[in-house]
């Protein structure tokens, strides 16, 4: 099968940062656009300002929520072609202050809600025969990164899971993929600036130069820079790229 003319785009987190941006790039590619998040004024803007998207509010961690999501987007534009699984948050504190309740908060948003989405989405992707699942996973899915084990711990296991379930997808003409940016201009590096700030001796401008640092580049990636990528796996010029766990980091990896 190839691509369909107006793919179905399901996109988790598809209220801000990245999420929105991916579906705005995949709006312009011709995508129908399902937008999913746990805030839901946040996601009836994002759908509003994209134009003829679904929004659906719903936590990517519970299981029953996901469930009736994708029933009411098939409702409204049909099967799932596209998976984006964005959904994510990156609390930090030292290795001895992560207890197990922060441990498995941050799996359940960053791990298994991709579980969940790709288990919701992938019976429809393989009988049609073509399918894109993208996980949006982190830099600190291929490296370690202080003060942030269970959000490594997470994205690691995200990109294990891009790259068994690829294996598994391989003959069905379903791509699965994960994009690991460094530090992006959105409100989850507000709030790590915020919470440095807060947490150590560093002003505003000092926190942001600390996490700028670790690109070789010496700048934040832009949601616009990591969509672009997501949107270009989603097309069939990307059919041979499956269980790829792609940079983006302006060669900080
Ligand atoms: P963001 O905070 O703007 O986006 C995260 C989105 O996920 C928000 O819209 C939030 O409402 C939604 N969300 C959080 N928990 C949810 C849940 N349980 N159920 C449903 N929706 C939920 O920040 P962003 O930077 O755009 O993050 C998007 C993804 O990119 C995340 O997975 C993040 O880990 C990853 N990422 C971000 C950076 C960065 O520097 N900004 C770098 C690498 C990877």
């Amino acid at each position: 099968m190839t691509r369909p003319e107006r793919p179905h785009a399901l996109v988790t987190g598809g209220g801000s940062g990245i999420g929105l941006a991916v579906a705005r790039a995949l709006a312009e590619g011709g995508a129908r656009l399902s937008l999913v998040g746990r805030d839901a004024a946040k996601i009836a803007s994002a759908a509003k300002a994209i134009g003829d998207a679904c929004p659906i509010s719903a936590d990517v961690t519970d299981e029953a929520a996901i469930h009736a999501a994708f029933e009411a987007a098939r409702a409204t534009h049909g099967p799932i072609d596209i998976l984006i699984s964005n959904a994510g948050a990156a609390p930090s504190a030292p290795f001895r202050d992560t207890d197990l309740t922060l441990w498995n908060a941050t799996l359940a948003v960053n791990l298994t809600g991709a579980f969940l989405c790709a288990r919701a989405a992938l019976p429809h992707m393989l009988q049609s025969k073509w399918g894109r699942i993208v996980n949006v996973a982190s830099v600190a899915g291929l490296k370690g990164y202080a003060y942030v084990s269970a959000y490594c711990a997470a994205k690691h296991g995200l990109v294990g899971l891009t790259r068994a379930l690829a294996q598994e997808t391989a003959k069905h003409g379903v791509t699965v993929n994960a994009v690991c940016p460094g530090y992006v201009e959105t409100e989850i590096v507000t709030e790590s600036i915020a919470r440095l700030t807060r947490k150590t001796t560093l002003d505003e401008t000092t926190a942001r130069a600390s996490l700028v640092a670790f690109n070789p580049q010496g700048r934040m990636i832009s949601a616009r820079e990591v969509a672009a990528m997501i949107a270009w796996l989603c097309g069939e010029d990307a059919a041979a790229i499956n269980g790829a766990a792609i940079p983006i980091t302006g060669g900080e990896i």
